[in-house]
């Protein structure tokens, strides 16, 4: 899609303002049903795309991004406009710089149509924790997107940007592109910088896009990620995913882990992974059953350790540097009240966890110990990418449930994630793409697969997600 656009930006078919305007009127007609945008900059995105159209008119060469109008998820800082994080204690926020990534794409000539709705500083798994209200599903607006970078997945599945950026820490990227049926991807950690992005667990963050195709993604990887020296787990990127792009699959040998089609699981979504075995193995992949001994202790050191990140990184926001001051008597209240009104129950129940967990006596019972089953898992995933190139397993355990129907206890939206948090333990790259439908009434709802990659084999993630994108 980012190809076509491009070329008829560059043939004049288009001109970059008419395609901007055509997706600023989308976002008009659909925010106030799917709430997926927070905010909107109709003058900046508009003057962008004149200066894009200037250049094509001027004989100048542009970028395969250039004049192509995105979205970003409101945890990236931008300088011009309000950053939310989703949270109320963010209302008026303005950062003092753009997200080293955001900066990146206003040079490469993007045009950023607006900021998009989340789980409040991306704690959750449906965009039901957003204090700026629920984003809706636009197959099905009874369901939810999924989180916690619902409004990015449903910007672009609803066709109010071209692509868009998420950010995942446990499946806040592969989640709602799997609930919209588009593609999303989490990469590596150290592949995109985390300068400039409101952080929620550190060991965790990892930026992402939204698009329609695995080209666009492969399009979109290479101009995001890069080495910034305010970052310093990023690394150089000297390989270009877009030009090294083929459907791969003969020859691939898939690992599938049996544990993850298990009774959790949908059987209908057993049913479209099954059927996507047997297709890799038709087509020359060699499918074996593997095991990643300690993988079922996931999600207990994932919100473990991302509770106390969170904790920490959330103590700055105390109403003085950051936050809106509330009426106080003295520090201590100004503390306890912009907290108090500020934050969303999500989020407090992380900083108690996290707090706990890291309390003096407890630290090395909790957290410590977390940390040395997550290198255990780690090694483990190393041991079985030894055997395989890919692990391919369902992206959630179901299609987008309603609204409202997992929140009673926390612990049932927790264990939703149990197949992408996996990835973020050992840091590596994944992709979810759409896989099939399940049938729900009139409703055909959206089913992803994801397929995880050893580190840094983004590129063979993509070529094999190619391969299953065109069959
Ligand atoms: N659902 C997970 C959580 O609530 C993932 C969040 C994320 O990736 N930002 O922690």
């Amino acid at each position: 899609m980012i190809k076509e656009l491009h070329q008829k930006l560059v043939s004049k078919e288009i001109t970059s303002e008419e395609l901007t305007k055509q997706y600023l009127k989308r976002i008009k007609e659909r925010n106030s049903e799917l709430n997926s945008f927070l905010s909107v900059d109709e003058k900046g995105a508009l003057a962008k795309a004149r200066k894009v159209d200037k250049k094509i008119a001027d004989k100048k060469e542009i970028g395969l991004l250039e004049g192509i109008p995105y979205a970003v998820k409101d945890n990236f800082c931008i300088k011009d406009g309000i950053t939310t994080a989703g949270s109320k204690i963010l209302e008026k926020y303005k950062a003092p710089y753009d997200n080293f990534v955001v900066g990146q794409l206003k040079k490469a000539g993007a045009v950023l149509l607006g900021k998009t709705n989340l789980d409040e500083f991306a704690m959750g798994t449906s965009t039901e924790n957003s204090a700026f209200g629920v984003v809706k599903n636009p197959i099905d607006t009874d369901r939810v997107a999924g989180g916690s970078s619902g409004g990015s997945a449903v910007a672009v599945a609803d066709d109010q940007a071209v692509w868009s950026l998420g950010s995942d820490t446990g499946g806040s990227i592969r989640c709602p592109a799997s609930f919209c049926g588009i593609v999303g991807i989490k990469p590596t950690y150290g592949r995109v910088s985390r300068s400039g992005l409101i952080a929620m667990a550190s060991s965790y963050d990892q930026i992402g896009p939204f698009t329609k195709s695995v080209e666009d993604a492969a399009i979109v990887l290479d101009a995001i990620c890069q080495k910034d020296p305010r970052d310093n787990t990023t690394v150089a990127h000297n390989t270009n995913f877009l030009n090294n792009l083929k459907p791969e699959i003969e020859g691939k040998k898939i690992g599938v882990l049996r544990e993850f089609l298990g009774d959790d699981v949908d059987e209908k979504v057993k049913k479209i992974i099954e059927e996507k075995i047997k297709w890799a193995k038709k087509n020359g992949a060699e499918v074996v059953d593997i095991e990643v001994p300690g993988i079922k202790h996931s999600l207990a050191v994932y919100y473990l350790m991302v509770s106390s990140e969170v904790s920490s990184n959330m103590a700055r926001f105390d109403g003085v540097k950051y936050g809106t001051t509330s009426e106080s008597k003295n520090i201590l209240d100004t503390y306890l009240n912009s907290r108090e009104k500020g934050l969303g129950a999500e989020v407090k129940r992380r900083i108690i966890l996290g707090t706990y967990a890291l309390s003096a006596g407890y630290k090395d019972a909790y957290y410590k110990k977390a940390q040395q089953v997550r290198d255990l898992i780690k090694q483990n995933f190393r041991k079985v990418f030894e055997e395989v190139d890919l692990i391919l397993t369902p992206t959630m355990t179901g299609p987008a449930f309603k609204i409202g129907e997992k929140n009673s206890n926390p612990l049932d939206l927790y264990l939703v994630d149990i197949f992408t948090v996996p990835v973020n333990v050992a840091m590596l790259p994944a992709i979810s793409i759409k896989a099939g439908f399940v049938e729900e009434g009139s409703k055909k709802l959206p089913i992803g697969m994801q397929l995880v990659g050893p580190w840094w084999q983004e590129q063979s993630i993509l070529n094999t997600a190619l391969a299953f994108e065109k069959n």
